[in-house]
């Protein structure tokens, strides 16, 4: 099996499975980017896994289903995707080879009907999660509060340390820019973040990540860090100590912060 990032607007990766003869595709904003890459292989286009409905995620949607009528188009049960043909839920599993099979985990917050795919076989586990998970961070709250982020991180972070991470973004500079602010005593943080910067600098993609790496250096699968309530009391004096409300609050200063 192989997994191929395909870049599309400034900072999309749409990802590209190629297992068996059968290709697969995660949030295929762009439909050109999807065919320009289906030609460089022989392996049959087969399906697309759909982890929410914004449109830099879905906008090729109807011009792959044009072209390529046999495609499967697996999501959540969301009236704004109305191409989705197989609707599934958490705990949801699907084949998708004879070695390979797809597992639904419900991650709302960025939207309510948001899902992360965990690819899993014989050999290694991978993450799709679209804009739940970003290396470094997660996606803004847009239809959800501290408590849905904690459901979505406790779900992700439980995951086997192994797993390899494809958020849909590459946002980790970002990310950690902010991390770095919050926490400037944070060893992990402060060496991934220049390590971070000089792959960039040659255009290098840090995605994928592993749940490991997230684990050291995402503050928002931190939660339960002393260092990170005390980091954010330093700025919000009469924040409550609980999962739910540290998460929010990192969230919104993740939101305010420019670097
Ligand atoms: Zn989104």
């Amino acid at each position: 099996m192989h997994i191929h990032a395909l870049p599309a607007f400034t900072d999309n990766l749409i990802w590209m499975i190629e297992d068996a003869d059968c290709l697969w595709w995660v949030d295929p904003g762009d439909a050109s980017v999807v065919i320009a890459a289906a030609a460089q292989t022989s392996a049959r286009p087969t399906g697309l896994w759909l982890t929410h409905h914004h449109a830099d995620h879905c906008a090729g949607v109807a011009e792959l289903l044009a072209r390529w009528p046999q495609l499967q188009i697996i999501g959540p049960n969301d009236a704004r995707m109305p191409w989705v043909q197989q609707k599934v839920g958490d705990g949801d599993r699907v084949e998708i080879s004879a070695h390979s099979s797809m597992l639904v985990i419900a991650t709302p917050g960025h939207t309510r009907s948001h899902h992360a795919y965990l690819l899993t076989n014989a050999l290694q586990d991978h993450l799709f999660c679209g804009d739940a998970l970003f290396s470094a961070g997660c996606g803004r709250l847009f239809e959800g509060d501290g408590a849905d982020l904690l459901l979505s991180m406790r779900r992700l972070r439980s995951l086997h340390d192994a797993t390899l991470v494809y958020a849909a973004h590459e946002y980790t500079a970002a990310n950690l820019a902010f991390a770095r602010h919050l926490l400037p005593e944070d060893a992990a943080i402060a060496a991934y973040s220049d390590f971070v910067t000089s792959r960039r600098k040659c255009d290098q993609w840090t995605i994928p990540s592993s749940i490991v790496r997230e684990k050291s250096i995402n503050v928002f699968f931190r939660w339960d860090d002393p260092a990170i309530y005390h980091a954010l009391c330093d700025r919000h004096h009469d924040l409550a100590d609980t999962a739910c409300t540290i998460l929010a609050q990192l969230r919104q200063d993740k939101d305010a912060f420019r670097a």
